[in-house]
């Protein structure tokens, strides 16, 4: 009587169940870093994994490692993939146990002194459709790969080709910036959108998308300093977040090159840049509270300690100018 289960089972057993990923608006598709100590969130367009990738090797984003084509599911996929192959499988397996089941009762004989009847109390009694696996939100940094042309999308920035391993830090740096000057273009469009809805949220919403322009231009540098220097002089050991800090980044410019930020920048620019750097820590590490530390390290005195900075549209602007400036001599000195 379960002659119907083991052929399903066995059947189960030799084909594939294939579960189909969607991508996003955008054409991309998630993907996740094996790493376990990374597992960093990127996508990729469909089109060109399909036709650029290999399946040999696929790389990481942001650490770079480096893994077969088939080991970059993210976590949400493989808990979506589980829950329909179970509910596949299991619809499967109710209706070979209910056609079981009617096989076997049908075969009683009628007028037998015991009879036996079968029920199954399964429940679906259709084959599970399985349903595709959705997209996460579309990524806004979109980087084409200039060695091999992939394209893929992060959150934030990223260091590598996913797709061939080429260290992407300048196209990063280039996009990055982009961004952040968008976001800051589009500051009285978003304001006037959600004053609509609240004037508080509006301020609120406006003010975060000022301060985290302003970190995001010091990560943006951060890593463009940390990948070009890292390739003209692989054998030196850079400190943790080196570059976010202009005086050990400095030190590292000068060694190398022999010149340095106040080589490239002139008195009163360094000076607002240091601030501007000042401030970002602040914003990071105080919520924007000054502290007297910052007066000092800043000599900023527009601010008595225990005061909230005040973060301007015209601040990020400079900012993304000097560390434009640097940038652009360093990509003529190295
Ligand atoms: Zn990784
Ligand atoms: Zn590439």
């Amino acid at each position: 009587m379960f002659e119907k289960l083991l052929k399903e089972l066995e059947d189960l057993q030799n084909n594939r169940v294939s579960i189909p990923v969607k991508s996003d608006g955008d054409g991309y598709v998630d993907r996740e870093c094996p790493n376990a100590d990374c597992l960093f969130i990127f996508k990729v367009h469909e089109d060109d994994w399909r036709d650029i990738f290999r399946d040999e090797a696929v790389f990481c984003p942001m650490c770079r490692h480096e893994a077969k084509s088939d080991s970059w599911w993210t976590q949400e996929q493989l808990k979506h993939a589980q829950e329909e192959a179970f509910k596949y499988v299991s619809s499967r397996i109710d209706q070979a146990l209910v056609a079981g089941a009617r096989d076997f009762n049908a075969r009683q004989p009628k007028n037998a002194f015991i009879s036996m009847k079968m029920t199954y109390s399964g429940h679906a009694l259709s084959t599970h459709f399985m349903l595709p696996i959705p997209a996460s939100e579309e990524m806004q940094l979109k980087i084409n790969c200039k060695k091999c042309q992939a394209r893929y999308s992060v959150i934030g920035s990223a260091f590598f080709c996913p797709s061939c391993g080429h260290n992407s830090a300048e196209e990063t740096f280039d996009s990055s910036i982009q961004k952040i000057e968008a976001k800051i273009r589009n500051l009285p469009l978003i304001r006037q959108a959600v004053s609509k809805v609240s004037k508080d949220e509006a301020e609120t919403t406006c003010r975060s998308l000022i301060e985290s322009s302003l970190n995001e231009c010091v990560v943006a540098f951060q890593r463009f300093c940390e990948v070009v220097f890292a390739e003209h002089s692989p054998a030196t050991k850079l400190k943790f977040n080196a570059f976010q800090n202009l005086d050990i980044g400095g030190d590292y410019w000068q060694e190398l090159l022999t010149e340095s930020y106040a080589n490239w920048l002139t008195a009163s620019e360094l000076k607002q840049l240091n601030l501007l750097f000042q401030q970002r820590h602040l914003l990071a590490h105080t919520e924007g509270i000054v502290d007297q530390k910052y007066i000092d390290k800043s000599g900023d005195h527009s601010y008595k300690p225990g005061q909230r900075l005040v973060v301007k549209e015209k601040d990020v602007l400079k900012l993304v100018e000097l560390v434009n400036k640097i940038v652009t001599i360093l990509r003529t000195k190295l």
